[in-house]
């Protein structure tokens, strides 16, 4: 059949935060084919193909594992079975009011989700802190980008990228540290790609040969876990060689004094030999960025994903604000981030332990006034749990029972094993999902939701753009949309809520949350996408961020400068090889999506470690053997890829999979100021299966 004679719907991609824009083809209930948009409606692709995920990657949404029906766990069998909605909602009722009675409501937890819209997200938010009147509410951004939130806050004012995708397509020059954007990003990585054939400089810094690196002028490999040292060097250079910008350095900032002591210990000698970054390579990155007329600076999680993540972006901040890339187009702090709702489904609506929606702190009385003029009740006024110190709680018995919406910690968390025993010892979990996850699998009840294609809303992707996402499709059997599963709990529970839609939802929003103050359905539709901060109607929206003041009082972003530190766990005799973990084009995060669709899958449809030749020979391993891998937390056997990808002792797996789940192997070791896990350094030791 011809795609021009199905029916057609635009909406936003629900896989990562490039926020493509596409048209849905459908007959009878079943997706047939995806196409872009038009470039007037898509800013982020800007009539770019979309990559294989986008364009491939949708049988997911009708595959015979999805939830048509709520599952309760029988108590007689202990199993989980097949239940009418009645029963199950009179579950979940039970269990949170039960635990909220007898512990209080600090005994509950709500994990939110960067995969649904933001209007689920908000309202899973107050579900949490006006409902069940808990403190903790939090989502898997905490495992991702929650290190780069809480730098930028700290040095520019805003958690969140400070520039739009068209910046990212036109910079002069790029330095991309921790980013394997060819795989993760792929329509930003074509648009950076074609940039650099056009006469852009691109350096590339990573312990592994990622696909970006192949277009850089230069590659430079480094030590997993020293990343401070390298860029505290660079920006060290560009000061002692005065390659700074004065002017804006001047006029825009302030503590710059206290930066260039911080930095003045690592020498190009010094960062040789403390992460293997040659002097020239050094030099060369150094008086190129900050001789550009602009530059990007573009992470992922090879930055964030560290016990010392908020440090790492703190100094990439530090050397983007001394350079004075910031505040001016073409240029700017670009963390790419993962899912497809993350910024707003992690953060922007208040997803987090000490933010109301837009990021207003919990603890502001006058913020706080607001939320119970609206609500009719006051938000809790502490900081509640991250989402590792929950798991913890949980262990000690202080959470007793969690709300899991669109989440997978019971693969996404470090040491899965003791994530797993965490929400074994809980009184009640509730997970309400389009798969039966992993996590799903200790649950007490599962709802069965909708997925992207089957609902209305919106997204918010890595430019802060605010995008609508309609629906294609019904849900499948008697799967419900997830922001009306969450109103009929909070009805059940005792409370009025009556939203028509979920457009009604982000009218609350806007009314709430000044950065979305001028967002509306109605104007979506017209205007297409909106970046915030967007305070009211007329606000066409922030492309880039800062180009008059920072987001402080003096207006002027701060130099914080950053520590070098040490990963919580270094190879020794036991455990002689760094293990590493990122994302391969075909699949995404966990894998509950892509494992679902049999072309993504006959092209990578296992886990795998690649290992570099002379650790291979040296270990006696050959390419495509089964391996074990072994660390202090457990052990798993994958396929062994010979690569030199990545470096002599360093080992590299994906963490999309359930068999061979890398996190069986990872540490728990958190930054203290973001909580983030440090993924991307563990100790294994490996040898022949
Ligand atoms: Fe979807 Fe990201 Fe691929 Fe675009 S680049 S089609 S948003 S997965």
């Amino acid at each position: 059949r011809r795609l021009d004679d199905l029916d057609v719907t635009e909406t936003t991609c629900g896989y990562c935060s490039v926020g493509c824009r596409f048209d849905v083809y459908t007959d009878d209930e079943e997706v047939l084919g995806v196409r872009p948009t038009d470039a007037d409606h898509a800013p982020a692709n800007d009539g770019f193909s979309t990559c294989v995920k986008g364009k491939f990657g949708y049988d997911f949404v009708d595959s015979e594992d999805r939830l048509e029906q709520p599952l309760v766990r029988d108590r007689e069998s202990g199993e989980l079975r097949e239940a009418g909605w009645e029963e199950a909602l009179e579950r979940v009722v039970d269990g949170l009011s039960g635990i909220h009675e007898e512990h209080g409501p600090d005994a509950l937890a709500c994990f939110a989700s960067s995969k649904c819209t933001n209007e689920e997200n908000y309202l899973l938010q107050k579900f949490a802190r006006q409902v069940l009147g808990t403190k903790n509410v939090d989502n898997c951004a905490r495992l991702c980008h929650s290190s780069t939130v809480a730098a930028l806050k700290q040095t520019v004012g805003y958690g969140a990228m400070t520039n739009r995708i068209e910046d990212v397509a036109n910079a002069d020059c790029y330095l991309i540290t921790g980013s394997n954007t060819t795989e993760s990003h792929p329509v930003l990585a074509t648009r950076i790609k074609q940039n650099v054939r056009d006469g852009a400089d691109l350096f590339v810094f990573d312990p592994r040969r990622v696909g970006i690196a192949e277009h850089a002028d230069q590659y430079t490999r480094v030590e997993p876990g020293y990343d401070v040292a390298w860029i505290n060097g660079l920006t060290r250079y560009v000061l002692e060689h005065d390659l700074h910008d004065e002017e804006f350095v001047a006029e825009r900032t302030t503590n710059l004094e206290e930066l260039r002591e911080k930095v003045e210990p690592f020498t190009p000698a010094e960062v040789e030999r403390l992460c293997g970054v040659a002097p020239d390579e050094l030099a060369n990155a150094a008086e190129t960025i900050a001789t550009a007329d602009s530059c990007v600076f573009g992470w992922a999680m090879g930055m964030t994903q560290h016990s010392h993540g908020t440090q790492n972006v703190l100094a990439l901040a530090n050397l983007a604000l001394v350079t004075g890339h910031v505040g001016k187009p073409n240029a700017g702090l670009s963390p790419f981030r993962g899912h497809n709702n993350v910024q707003g489904g992690g953060g922007d609506m208040g997803t987090l332990p000490n933010s109301l929606p837009g990021y207003q702190p919990v603890d502001d009385p006058d913020v706080l006034e607001v939320f119970e003029d609206a609500w009719g009740e006051r938000p809790p006024s502490e900081p509640g749990l991250t989402v590792p110190e929950v798991f913890e709680e949980a262990h000690a018995g202080a959470v007793r029972g969690m709300y899991v919406m669109g989440e997978n910690p019971a693969l996404s968390e470090p040491d899965i094993d003791h994530a797993e025993a965490a929400l074994e010892e809980l009184d009640f979990l509730a997970v309400q999902d389009i798969f039966l996850t992993e996590t799903a699998e200790h649950a007490d009840v599962v709802l069965p939701a909708a997925s992207f294609a089957e609902k209305d809303g919106t997204f918010t992707n890595t430019e802060r753009r605010v995008q609508l996402v309609r629906q294609a499709l019904s849900p499948p059997g008697e799967a419900r949309q997830d922001w009306q599963i969450l109103q009929t709990i909070a009805n059940r529970l005792g409370y009025d809520w009556s939203y028509a839609s979920p457009a009604e939802v982000m009218d609350e929003i806007s009314d709430l949350a000044p950065i979305y103050g001028g967002i509306s359905h109605e104007r979506l539709e017209r205007e297409g996408g909106l970046q915030w901060p967007c305070r009211d109607e007329s606000d066409p929206g922030t492309p880039y961020l800062y180009d008059e003041e920072f987001n402080f009082e003096d207006g002027k972003a701060r130099f914080v400068p950053a520590d070098l530190g040490e990963p919580g766990e270094l190879p020794d005799e036991e455990y002689p090889l760094t293990l590493t973990t990122g994302r391969v084009l075909y699949h995404f995060h966990t894998g509950t999506l892509t494992r679902r669709v049999e072309g993504i899958m006959s092209h990578v449809g296992e886990s795998f470690v690649e290992v570099h030749p002379e650790t291979a020979a040296q270990l006696g391993v050959a390419d495509g053997e089964d391996v074990r891998l072994e660390s202090r937390r457990g052990s798993i056997e994958v396929t062994a890829q010979v690569t030199d990808r990545p470096d002599r002792g360093v080992v590299f797996m994906p963490m999309h999979f359930a068999d061979g789940a890398v996190n069986e192997l990872t540490q728990e070791t958190f930054d203290p100021i973001s909580g983030i896990p440090e993924f991307k350094v563990s100790s294994v030791r490996l040898e022949a299966a």
